[in-house]
């Protein structure tokens, strides 16, 4: 009898801890498989809102559902802490915020059809084309402010996904001298250049959030993408 209970309650529902293990969504799973690692797992200082399981992003919609934590490479999410280190350690108030980190390869369709208006060669300084793949379905790439400790955002001259120049890493110089950005804006993206660079992540032109920990070739021949 006392076995007969004891397999009732494992098999139960509601028994805690194991039924958690169940309700672990599936894209979850399926990335874990993968080798994919939860960064606040390696880092539980990071902040994350992963802005495409919200409704706050450019296309209005969910388009991660059950996606709610941020998933890299083991080797991403270490230089990822490294970065988080060193902004707290010259900055022991602020932390760094993920937008968006491993998106798997259904999500890369929705975004990239939710730009229908834009040619097709314009629309790849945005999301890159779902053929070709992005650096983000490799679980290789990271979208990511600096924010306070309770996650709220600096002042970065521009929201997230903010698609024109003003966006632009390349064009700051400019854009402070014309008044678009404040002298204030800019620093703050150059807090979170800086503790990205010295962690071993690279820069983009189009976008002051999104950071490579390594090229897409690299990333393709080193990693499946993730589905
Ligand atoms: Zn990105």
């Amino acid at each position: 009898m006392r076995v007969f209970v004891l397999l009732l309650f494992a098999l139960s529902p509601f028994s805690g801890p194991i039924s958690r293990s169940f309700a672990q969504p599936k894209v979850e799973q399926a990335m874990l498989k993968q080798g994919l690692v939860d960064v606040q797992k390696v880092d539980p200082t990071i902040l994350v809102d992963l802005k495409y399981s919200t409704t706050d992003n450019f296309v209005g919609k969910d388009v991660y559902g059950d996606l709610t934590r941020a998933y890299m490479q083991p080797m991403a999410a270490e230089k990822l802490a490294r970065a988080s280190k060193y902004l707290q350690a010259h900055h022991p108030n602020l932390r760094l915020l993920v937008y968006d980190a491993a998106r798997p390869r259904s999500a890369q369709w929705n975004l990239w059809n939710a730009l229908p208006d834009l040619p097709e060669n314009e629309r790849q300084k945005y999301v890159a084309d779902p053929r070709k793949g992005s650096i983000h379905n490799y679980g290789c790439a990271v979208d990511l402010t600096v924010a306070t400790k309770d996650a709220a955002p600096l002042n970065m001259g521009t929201k997230y996904d903010f698609f024109g120049e003003l966006a632009y890493p390349s064009r700051e110089d400019k854009l402070l001298k014309s008044g678009k950005l404040t002298q204030q804006q800019i620093d703050n993206r150059q807090i979170l250049r800086t503790a990205m660079r010295q962690a071993g992540f690279s820069s983009i032109e189009f976008e002051w959030w999104h950071f490579n920990a390594l090229s897409r070739e690299k990333a393709k021949m080193a990693f499946r993408v993730v589905d």
